[in-house]
């Protein structure tokens, strides 16, 4: 990017004039009704886009048919593509001067790794922007009757990764078990027994009300309730990907869930 006022060398001349640029785009948590306009009006439009596994078929399907498509898809614990790879890629297309869709599940910025993939990008001057997308959270919730935060329950809610890389040593639990606020784990299922046993043995209630959101806002959402002590077990008959809510307002998708009753058996 060439900064206004400055001085243009004939090299930011050059790069500005043949170097493409990349949009990070969030897609939001599966329904394609929740992609922004923007995101929308990208994706049609689009020259090029790399995207990952959590992007919705309903969603793909809306890509221009002409934009030539890199599918770069993560599973938990093992990656089609490295970090590094998609890393480059992203740097390779934009140096051909291609304008590429970077679309990614949910928000780019909420467990994404959108950060790490635009700072690849700045060794290169290559430009950016970012399209912010519906994160799981506040789509599963929404869709599931789960308000984050209530006045009644709680004045706050916390994302937190489940995804821990060695031990499960990198959070905070004396703080977590404590918690007064809403807790949502991201990438949860495989630690959903460690987060609880860590839970409760920081001072958490075992009966403390949670749920897991399986595949929210798609036409196939499921959500699975009970209490911590319960969430292993619960996490055992979910499938990815599933968010894991827990706190006093998971209660109340027993009487404020709208979506289930809108789906036909499948
Ligand atoms: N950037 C994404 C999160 C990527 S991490 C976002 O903002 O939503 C991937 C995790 O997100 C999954 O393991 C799961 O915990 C959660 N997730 C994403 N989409 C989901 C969905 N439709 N239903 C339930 N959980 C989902």
């Amino acid at each position: 990017m060439i900064a206004q006022g400055l001085p243009v060398t004939e090299h930011e001349q050059h790069v500005a004039r043949n170097t493409g640029k990349v949009i990070l785009v969030g897609s939001g948590p599966g329904d394609p009704d929740l992609l922004t306009v923007k995101a929308l009006r990208l994706l049609q439009q689009a020259e090029v886009v790399v995207h990952d596994r959590l992007v919705s078929d309903e969603i793909i399907a809306l890509i221009n048919p002409q934009a030539e498509c890199f599918f770069v898809g993560k599973k938990a614990g093992h990656h089609c593509v490295p970090q590094s790879g998609i890393n480059q890629l992203l740097v390779d297309l934009a140096l051909q001067g291609k304008q590429v869709i970077r679309l990614k599940g949910g928000d780019p910025f909420i467990f994404g790794r959108g950060g790490e993939e635009l700072e690849a990008l700045l060794p290169f001057n290559i430009a950016f922007e970012v399209v912010p997308g519906i994160t799981a959270a506040s789509g599963c919730a929404a869709y599931a009757g789960i308000p984050l935060t209530h006045r009644d329950y709680t004045q706050g809610v916390q994302f937190i990764t489940g995804h821990l890389k060695d031990d499960a040593n990198q959070l905070n639990w004396p703080l977590l078990g404590q918690a007064t606020h809403t807790l949502v784990f991201y990438m949860g299922l495989t630690q959903s027994s460690g987060i609880a046993l860590n839970l409760i043995e920081h001072g958490m209630s075992a009966d403390m009300p949670i749920a897991i959101v399986e595949r929210g806002t798609s036409q196939r959402q499921r959500t699975l309730q009970g209490s911590l002590k319960d969430l292993g077990d619960l996490a055992a008959q979910a499938e990815s990907p599933s968010l894991i809510i827990i706190g006093g307002v998971t209660q109340l998708a027993s009487k404020l869930d709208w979506f289930s009753a809108t789906l036909s058996d499948v």
